[in-house]
């Protein structure tokens, strides 16, 4: 591949969890209801990641890997109001320019799979298979042909739980989507898909977390907030337990992080934070995304309209539940 493709692919993919990231979201827009991801050496020497979605026509394959291939005609704009994850078609050709990259999918519609594999962009199969409905996605070897990147990434361990959490914040995202998540040959959590999201939090952080949560729901114009508030008794020395997903996808906001630490004010001692699961769905006009393939930007319209409001209602919550 070509040294602009390759930093083209910089880009998309920075480590490991971005190749994962970009995997998983490609199953969820095939409409995946089962998605399994696995890891060796934190994803460094391999990574696979199947799916039972819709899979990929035979003579759309090779074409999946070209520059700016997509078949989910969107704008950013539509990006937010859509279901689908995925718009600039520059995933699998970003991955397949810095690695090895092996496929085996098939369709409902077609009688067999094909298995397409290439190194660094170079085909080196092209067969017909038979296999399941969906697609499966093996990684191995990234940046083998692009040192100076992979001097970059961090010890095994540490991108392996970049990884970690990664998946848990898309098995938290999507309760109807039955994950599978394996690291070097040992299930770390899965979860059954049946909607429910207690079960996924008990699953992946143990019965405490759950011990009692507060439902939690709050309308205004053109926002809904649902989700569950943590006991104020079961607190965290860190922010890792404040889970914010804007229509859809996991985001990290010190907005909605300081809103809500505000409305536990009453209950939380210094350095201390609570747990919540909250899903904001937001009218797309008001807010600003800057969706950059390795991280995403939200820009609230209303800044401390916003943060009041969650204050207001997380502390009207948490006093209700005491009487
Ligand atoms: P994008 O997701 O932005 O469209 P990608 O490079 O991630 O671009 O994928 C290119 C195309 O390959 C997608 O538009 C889709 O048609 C197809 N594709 C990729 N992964 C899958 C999958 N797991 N199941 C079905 N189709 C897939
Ligand atoms: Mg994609």
């Amino acid at each position: 591949s070509s040294t602009i493709d390759k930093i083209a692919a910089g880009e998309v993919v920075e480590r490991p969890s971005s190749v994962v990231k970009e995997l998983v979201e490609n199953a969820m827009d095939a409409g995946a209801r089962a998605v399994t991801v696995e890891i060796k050496e934190g994803g460094c020497s391999f990574i696979r990641v199947t799916d039972n979605g819709g899979g990929i026509e035979k003579e759309q394959v090779r074409k999946a890997f070209f520059r700016h291939a997509t078949s989910k005609i969107r704008t950013v704009e539509d990006l937010y109001q859509v279901k689908s994850l995925g718009f600039r078609g520059e995933a699998l050709s970003s991955i397949a320019a810095v690695s090895m990259v092996e496929l085996i999918t098939k369709t409902r519609d077609e009688l067999t799979g094909i298995h397409y594999r290439l190194e660094g962009e170079k085909e080196r199969e092209f067969s017909e298979v038979g296999a399941p409905e969906g697609t499966t996605i093996i990684v191995r070897e990234l940046f083998f042909n692009t040192p100076v990147r992979k001097k970059f990434l961090k010890s095994y361990a540490t991108e392996g739980s970049y990884i970690s959490d990664l998946m848990e914040h898309m098995a938290l995202s999507r309760p109807e989507v039955a994950f599978q998540f394996m690291m070097n040959g040992q299930v770390r959590f899965h979860t059954s898909g049946n909607g429910d999201i207690r079960e996924i939090l008990y699953r992946i952080y143990g019965r405490e977390i759950i011990k009692e949560l507060i439902p939690f729901s709050a309308q205004a114009e053109g926002l809904q907030i649902e989700g569950f508030l943590g006991s104020p008794s079961v607190v965290r020395s860190n922010r890792n337990f404040e889970f914010f997903f804007v229509n859809g996808r996991y985001i990290k906001s010190p907005l909605l992080s300081k809103g809500l630490e505000a409305g536990y004010k009453a209950y939380l001692m210094q350095h201390k934070f609570p747990f919540a699961l909250l899903h904001f769905t937001i009218d797309p006009d008001r807010i600003d995304v800057n969706v950059h393939p390795s991280k995403m930007e939200i820009r609230f319209h209303d800044q401390p309209g916003l943060y009041a409001f969650l204050e207001e209602k997380v502390r009207e919550a948490l006093r209700r539940r005491e009487m």
